[in-house]
């Protein structure tokens, strides 16, 4: 099956990128990876755009920057951001599973919530570059953020290092 992600998941990776480093850091962006004009929400791109994009922020501006990324995703939620306010890091968890699946033509997500004070999220099919992985432990912090939970994030499983899926496990 072909990668495909929908445009809204690049177009919140590119507004990450303007906050950052202005409309000048979104033309470089643009330019280097070899694009230009802007995505439609709704519409479907090669997931190697997502990857160029992600390459591109570790690359020229430093890979402490992914796990931000990831975070800005995660709390800018757009008309989904004042029901997260009111919500616990469960309930946003628990979603996670379907908005991906609307966003992400491959792979899946699993989460479980069964334990007090931990959830486990776990990516199956999801992460080919080490990039991704570092987004991803940034969108588990941001569920915390976002919610106004202290904790903290672990990746303890990699399918980059062997294992069948990426693990991320979130305990407050
Ligand atoms: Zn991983």
């Amino acid at each position: 099956m072909e990668r495909k992600v929908r445009g809204s998941i690049l177009n919140s990776y590119m507004g990450f990128v303007t906050k950052k480093w202005g409309r000048d850091g979104y033309r470089l962006c643009m330019s280097d990876i070899g694009l230009w004009g802007e995505f439609r929400d709704g519409n479907y791109y090669q997931d190697a755009i997502r990857e160029n994009i992600l390459r591109w922020i570790s690359r020229e501006k430093g890979e402490e920057y992914l796990k931000e990324c990831g975070k800005f995703i995660a709390t800018n939620l757009g008309i989904l951001s004042w029901l997260v306010r009111f919500s616990d890091p469960k309930t946003i968890a628990n979603r996670v599973p379907k908005n991906f699946s609307e966003i992400y033509s491959y792979g899946r997500i699993e989460t479980n919530t069964d334990k007090d004070g931990e959830i486990v999220v776990r990516l199956f099919d999801v992460c080919r570059i080490r990039e991704s992985c570092e987004v991803w432990f940034g969108v588990c912090e941001g569920i915390l953020e976002a919610t106004k939970t202290n904790g903290s994030v672990e990746e303890t499983k990699c399918a980059l290092k062997g294992d069948s899926y990426c693990e991320f496990k979130i305990t407050y």
